[in-house]
């Protein structure tokens, strides 16, 4: 080779490519267009894996929660204007979940942006996408382009987790400069997460509450699952000895079929626990705020570990705020359990057994009813089943009654295996976690969609079969919203909450080459699904519903606002 042909110049293509791949971001999740379709190809050259989406929430959907399974942030690349405030949606979804995320979207010139002259997909995206995310940089020099990707990374990943915005103006891509200069600008993030002590006094707090406590309780949230701490968890759990409960993506961390779980008997734990530990789990509409009915009568201490020390006091006081990362203060309180420290009343834990097994034995005829049409229990009985048979499995769940029907009865035992609506109750993040999670993994998926859910990511299948993932769609198909049973009171229209009665989502896979089956039967349905996991090949299974199946909105249907004049 003649050393005088090698290249001395680089551009800013290729120094965004080689400041992701320094800082090991292997995987770009976009949508492929003016400014950014080169750079997507050149990435992929260059060895970076790139899932080109058919939209971009559905794209940064996939970026977020590789970035929840990951522990890095996961990276979403789309075009200007609109396909940037597609990729915002799933930006802010990503921030309040607490999700590292980075989302890069090319931009048009600024010079006619700033005048307001109309250029191409004009829109000042750096300033609409602050307020929604945790921090936002734009690069206007290829020589800042290492330490705006090295920023990007360490806003995304330290302290509490979130969504980033990055900004690169089209005319930033074609800018060269000198190689050997271009190398040495890039910036290789060190200890981009570091780990955050709690302080000494804190912890003793924390203990003196738990000591106290008659009627302990643990609270394992999503940040839990998030922090990879799972054996310090456990081991905390097992040598306290406090009953648990996990939220809905913490589900798994310990099994659900675990002695201490108090999932069967939430209602009646949070309503007379007296200490209660929160971890990685904030105090937001999902617990009620701390307060009312929810949480009974009985005063309460709460002891909360949180990596943000502004989530304290959010809702109720906190009795003992332990900040720090969730593996640093477990190990801190394991430190702790030593022979002064006595497993909870036994009362306590034999009346949240008692309580737990009456709960349990009246949902089991429930989920053996092999109904045709099938109700939300029968169809669940039969997922439930697959999934203790492949413990290692990832579930992404939306929906009205398919997501909260499916959260009680499907039992986790893993962590990290459930991925769901999160701290919005978003619908529309199925698709796009599917694909993230089976990139990510490489584990087989099983999505199981609400016909409403699935509409907003479906086209995604597509994506799917492309990919060749191995992915299984069930589509609980009761023809609506809710239900599939209003009607227009006037007669003109469609009731505002269905869909075409009797849709065949499973035609939709076979139109891309993925496999399609349609069920009636909760056998069936059985039998389907695990024959699509083992095989390993993309499949939409329309499991048939009964349309009066469904209650409205769920569990939430409290939230609905009610008119007091409406016309019946
Ligand atoms: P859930 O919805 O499961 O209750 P939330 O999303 O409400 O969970 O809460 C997650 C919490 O975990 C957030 O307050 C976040 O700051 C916190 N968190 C995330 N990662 C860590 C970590 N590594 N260490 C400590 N806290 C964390
Ligand atoms: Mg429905």
């Amino acid at each position: 080779l003649d050393p005088a042909a090698e290249p001395e110049l680089t551009d800013g293509f290729h120094l965004v490519i080689d400041a992701l791949k320094l800082n090991g971001i292997e995987t770009i999740y976009g949508v492929p267009g003016i400014p950014i379709t080169d750079l997507g190809r050149m990435a992929q050259a260059e060895g970076i894996r790139v899932i080109s989406f058919r939209h971009e929430q559905n794209a940064g959907n996939a970026a977020a929660i590789a970035g929840f399974l990951g522990k890095k942030p996961g990276v979403c690349l789309t075009v200007s204007a609109p396909g940037f405030l597609n990729g915002l949606t799933a930006l802010a979804n990503a921030t309040t979940n607490c999700f590292p995320m980075i989302l890069i979207s090319g931009s048009s010139e600024r010079e006619i942006v700033d005048l307001q002259q109309g250029d191409y997909e004009e829109m000042d995206q750096l300033a609409i996408a602050k307020p929604l995310c945790k921090a936002a940089f734009r690069v206007l020099h290829a020589a800042d382009i290492g330490i705006g990707v090295a920023r990007a990374i360490r806003a995304a990943v330290s302290g509490r987790p979130g969504g980033v915005y990055l900004d690169l103006p089209a005319k930033l891509f074609s800018q060269v400069m000198d190689a050997e200069a271009g190398a040495k600008s890039l910036v290789k993030v060190i200890d981009p997460a570091p780990a955050q002590i709690p302080a000494p006094a804190a912890v003793d707090r924390a203990i003196d509450l738990l000591k106290g406590a008659r009627r302990p309780l643990v609270i394992l949230g999503k940040g839990a699952a998030y922090a990879q701490a799972d054996e310090e968890i456990r081991a905390f759990i097992e040598k306290s000895g406090l009953p648990f409960l996990p939220m809905s993506m913490a589900k798994g961390l310990l099994e659900d079929t675990h002695p201490q779980s108090a999932g069967a008997a939430r209602s009646t734990a949070l309503k007379e626990a007296d200490v209660v530990l929160l971890v990685g789990a904030r105090l937001n509409w999902l617990l009620s705020h701390g307060k009312g009915k929810t949480w009974g009568d009985a005063p309460k201490k709460f002891i909360q570990v949180d990596i943000e020390p502004r989530e304290m006091d959010s809702n109720v006081e906190i009795a003992a705020p332990l900040v720090g990362d969730i593996g640093s203060v477990i190990a801190a309180l394991n430190a702790r359990l030593d022979g002064s420290w006595q497993a909870p009343p036994a009362e306590w834990i034999e009346n949240i057994r008692t309580k737990k097994e009456a709960n349990i034995a009246k949902m089991a005829p429930k989920l053996l009813k092999n109904s045709v049409p099938m109700d939300f229990h029968g169809a669940l009985g039969a997922l439930k089943t697959v999934v203790k048979e492949r413990p290692d499995a990832i579930l992404v769940n939306e929906g009205a009654n398919t997501l909260d029907l499916a959260r009680g009865i499907i039992d986790m035992y893993r962590p990290r295996k459930r991925l769901d609506v999160g701290t919005w109750g978003v619908m529309g993040i199925g698709m796009g976690f599917a694909i993230g999670a089976a990139v990510e993994t490489g584990k087989p998926v099983l999505a199981v969609e609400g016909d409403s859910a699935f509409g907003f990511s479906g086209m995604e299948v597509e994506t799917i079969c492309r990919y060749a993932l191995p992915v299984t769609i069930v589509i609980f198909n009761n023809n609506g919203i809710y239900r599939g049973t209003d009607t227009d009171p006037t007669g003109r229209d469609p009731g505002t909450t269905v869909f075409v009665p009797g849709a065949r989502y499973d035609k939709m896979m076979e139109a891309f080459g993925g496999v399609g089956v349609n069920v009636t039967s909760p056998d069936a349905l059985y039998r389907a699904v695990s024959a699509a996991m083992d095989s390993g090949k993309p499949t939409l299974i329309n499991a048939e519903i009964d349309p009066a199946a469904g209650s409205e909105s769920g569990n939430i249907g409290s939230l609905n606002p009610q008119s007091v004049v409406k016309k019946k």
